[in-house]
């Protein structure tokens, strides 16, 4: 007679094991499951916490996470599509704030609407007031002010920015010397103010 083999005895012992231990296997869908602590399922953007900066659409792989700015209307779009989510959690690695995005433990996503298959957040742009280009979100400024604590204070234009009761009213001429302007016009208008002529 053929004895059995190495394997055999493991799988009749797994076999014995397992009638006094119950299945391994669960009985989802007619159960529900409860997926392991860190199970990496649907991210969830956190309206307190996100500040649209848009830092996980540049790290989204896949190209998951859609940053559209409409200038006309002033805002910005922060989408999830989780239709095309791969559930990796670099948007929740990466975020700028750390919390403005988890990856909870919602698994069952399948739908046959695509549209339906997203969740997203919108907030207010800030544009320069020189040349119309988008600065960013007045909840990202504001995040940085706070962030920067009192260093804040060394940019004067981000201070008023985000105090705008502290009514500072300059002259005309020196006017955008205290506004939020981008880089570029920024640059422009300090250069005028020190040597009073065009760049
Ligand atoms: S705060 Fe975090 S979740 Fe929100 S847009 Fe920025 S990186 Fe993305
Ligand atoms: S989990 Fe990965 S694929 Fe999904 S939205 Fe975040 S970064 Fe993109």
């Amino acid at each position: 007679m053929r004895l059995p083999c190495l394997f055999q005895l493991r799988v009749l012992k797994e076999a014995f094991t397992a009638l006094f231990k119950g299945s391994y296997t669960s009985k989802f869908p007619f159960e529900p499951l409860k997926p392991a602590p860190k199970f990496r399922g649907r991210p969830v953007p956190n309206e307190e916490w996100c500040i649209g900066c848009g830092a996980c659409a540049e790290v989204c792989p896949p190209s998951a996470i859609e940053k559209i700015d409409d200038p006309e209307t002033g805002k910005r779009k922060i989408t999830w599509r989780y239709d095309k989510c791969i559930f990796c959690g670099q948007c929740e690695l990466n975020c700028t704030t750390e919390k403005g995005v988890h990856l909870g433990d919602e698994y069952d996503l399948a739908t046959f609407d695509r549209k339906s298959s997203r969740d997203g957040l919108e907030f207010e742009l800030v544009m320069c007031p020189c040349c119309g280009d988008i600065i960013g979100t007045k909840k990202h400024i504001l995040w940085l002010i706070r962030k920067l604590g009192p260093l804040a204070y060394g940019n004067f234009p981000l201070i008023l920015a985000g105090y705008p009761s502290l009514q500072v009213k300059p002259s005309a001429d020196r006017s955008n010397l205290f506004s939020l302007l981008c880089p570029k016009c920024r640059r422009e208008v300090l250069l005028f103010d020190e040597y009073g002529k065009e760049t």
